[in-house]
């Protein structure tokens, strides 16, 4: 029985004053609804994280990181610094960062065996455009994308994974994707999963991510290979970040 898993990405929003009113909202207002939670919050926030976070059920990661360990690589933040700061996940491959920093299937794939080196759980994200989708390009798209991240990984290490399906036509657009096209893409990347290691495959959260919010997570997460959510705008608020922790 895999637990049900909501995580918060707050991509580049936040400040240390409405850090601490969200947080302290979340945590205020977390029950034993049967589901882990967590937030990724921009790097120079993760100091913020464990001094207010540690000893409460609100896990928190960071959204990227560096393939080095250390060195002259200005501006990147390594594994060793997210774990310094008590951080549990990172997010590898959002497709902000394929987009904007042009992110490729392999090096998305490298930061995840770093990441796992190093003690996180890489939250591996994958998704298709419209174009792919209305190309009927969407399986061989997150096939591939995560195929790349499996081919890297030995298979006793996929069961350490977190996997996040994110339909880019879904995020940040208030367009969600239907119960069943989440659905129809988590056994399809479950099935991917489980030829590289069947028992992995039947452990390893998929979470939905695109325009999840409290009025449709009940109906997606209801979906059996649906394990959870990866929330950006949702998780800026409390209350509608509890509501979709709520849903399940
Ligand atoms: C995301 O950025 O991972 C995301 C799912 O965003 P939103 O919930 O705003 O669509």
């Amino acid at each position: 029985m895999r637990r049900k898993l909501v995580i918060g990405n707050w991509k580049m929003n936040g400040n240390r004053a409405a850090n601490t009113a969200l947080l302290s909202g979340i945590v205020a207002g977390l029950n034993d609804f049967g589901a882990d939670s967590a937030v990724c919050v921009p790097a120079p926030y993760l100091a913020q994280c464990q001094a207010e976070l540690e000893g409460t059920a609100l896990a928190w990661g960071g959204q990227d990181l560096s393939v080095h360990a250390s060195g002259a690589y200005t501006g990147e933040v390594a594994a060793a610094m997210l774990r310094d700061f008590g951080a549990t996940y990172v997010l590898c491959g959002h497709s902000e960062r394929r987009a904007y920093h042009q992110e490729s299937n392999a090096l998305v794939a490298q930061k995840a065996v770093v990441a796992l080196a190093a003690g996180l759980t890489p939250v591996v994200c994958v998704g298709e455009s419209l174009a792919q989708r209305e190309a009927g390009q969407t399986e061989d798209v997150i096939c591939a994308q995560l195929q790349a991240v499996l081919d890297a990984l030995q298979a006793e290490q996929v069961a350490r994974i977190v996997l996040a399906y994110e339909p880019v036509w879904a995020i940040g657009t208030g367009k969600t994707a239907t119960p069943q096209i989440a659905q129809d893409a988590h056994r399809f990347l479950r099935n991917c999963l489980a030829n590289k290691n069947a028992a992995a495959a039947a452990a390893v959260q998929i979470l939905y991510g695109g325009s999840m919010k409290p009025e449709n997570a009940k109906e997606l997460m209801a979906q059996p290979d649906i394990d959870g959510g990866l929330i950006g705008g949702a998780a800026l608020k409390a209350t509608d970040f509890l509501g979709i922790i709520q849903a399940v």
